[in-house]
């Protein structure tokens, strides 16, 4: 009962004329018009592995697309331009594993995977295995928008991807240095593909916009050596990607193999829904009625506000499910209150969010805020 005291609290304040003075007293909590958080991957992001060159590199690349997608916020844009902006921008960076600077498959390809949805409308569009975009998330933007599917796989993707002008690229666009390397290292069998991966750097943001519309998108590589044609979570929705202006955005990164079992992104949104219902009900009990039980007024449940630590709780418990099926990662998620934030159980995520009141951070190891 506790947990529902603060968010009881301040739905009194926005509803109620017949205010009790205790649960007033409780209110505590100020909601942004607009948040965003973004991710470049999570993993074994100890200070001893990064150089500061990189750090900064790192920090920079971060800064300059949430910076992106705040503007695009600030101005009144919507969630969907501010994410897909901001993951062009990481896509484009060599830095992470979308777009390029994408990790390689066990034949030396880059087959890429994409996803979006739109919280307002539950719209979605998603990609898997392509490999002539230059930018994967314009594509699954693409299919949400100009086609009558949700998913494009392979070849028919590249075609869809031709027919709708979007930029092509030559296979060796995607490739850098770093990622040639980590490939051949796996061949050459001098480390396994579960430690070439020592982190995931997909890409993803999520947001909500001065109207309360939500949006999620992730972009990926994959995993290095990936064989089979095999997908991860991020062009799954319900999986990598979520969004529903009832409950969350989620992006995740990871070892997609676990994401897609538990369904994390629409797990953590229905938890979120589940619970922002429950406190509904609380207070629509102490509506009071007439004489036949009908209530004065009824709660509006679009103006209901889970707290922030409950919203992290949510998020944690159902990382720490990961973490119990052996599955290592995180997800960056935004509420319709506003709220941004991260959960991983990882040492470190690439990470960074901002909020209309202000607040802007990037950071990189699990010890930064
Ligand atoms: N989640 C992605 C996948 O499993 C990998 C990543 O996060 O980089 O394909």
């Amino acid at each position: 009962m506790n947990r529902l005291l603060v968010p009881l609290a301040g739905l009194f304040i926005l509803f109620s004329s017949s205010v009790s003075a205790v649960h007033a007293e409780t209110v505590s909590e100020e909601q942004p018009s607009w948040s965003i958080a973004i991710h470049g991957g999570a993993g074994t992001l100890n200070r001893d592995r990064i150089t500061p060159e990189k750090d900064a590199e790192i920090r920079a690349a971060l800064n300059k697309a949430l910076e992106a997608g705040s503007k695009i916020l600030k101005e009144g844009g919507n969630a969907m331009d501010a994410i897909t902006e901001t993951i062009t921008l990481l896509e484009n960076d060599p830095n992470f594993n979308a777009g390029k600077g994408a990790v390689f498959t066990w034949d030396k390809t880059n087959e890429l995977d994409s996803s979006i949805m739109d919280g307002s409308d539950l719209s979605a569009g998603a990609v898997a295995g392509v490999m002539a975009t230059k930018n994967p998330i314009l594509l699954a933007r693409a299919v949400k928008d100009n086609s009558p599917h949700v998913m494009l796989s392979g070849k028919g993707a590249d075609q869809f991807s031709r027919e709708q002008g979007l930029e092509q690229v030559k296979p060796d666009y995607y490739a850098t240095p770093y990622r040639l390397k980590q490939i051949e290292d796996v061949l050459a069998e001098k480390v396994s593909i579960a430690d070439v991966d020592y982190k995931f750097g997909n890409v993803g943001a999520v947001a909500m916009d001065s109207d309360g519309n939500m949006a999620a998108g992730t972009s990926t590589g994959g995993m290095t050596g990936k064989r089979w044609g095999r997908i991860g979570d991020s062009p799954v929705i319900g999986a990598g990607t979520y969004a529903d202006n009832r409950s969350c955005a989620i992006s995740a990164t990871g070892a997609g193999e676990y994401f897609i079992r538990l369904g994390v992104a629409h797990e953590i949104c229905t938890r979120i829904k589940m619970d922002a219902r429950a406190i509904r009900d609380e207070v629509q009990k102490t509506v009071p009625t007439d004489k036949g039980g009908v209530p004065e007024n009824y709660v509006d449940p679009n103006r209901l506000m889970l707290a922030s630590k409950d919203v992290q709780k949510i998020a944690d418990d159902v990382i720490a499910e990961l973490g119990q099926l052996g599955g290592t990662g995180g997800i960056i998620f935004a509420t319709p209150w506003g709220q941004a934030g991260y959960s991983f159980n990882t040492p470190g995520m690439y990470r960074g969010r901002a909020t209309s009141d202000g607040a802007m951070s990037v950071s990189i190891y699990g010890d930064e805020e």
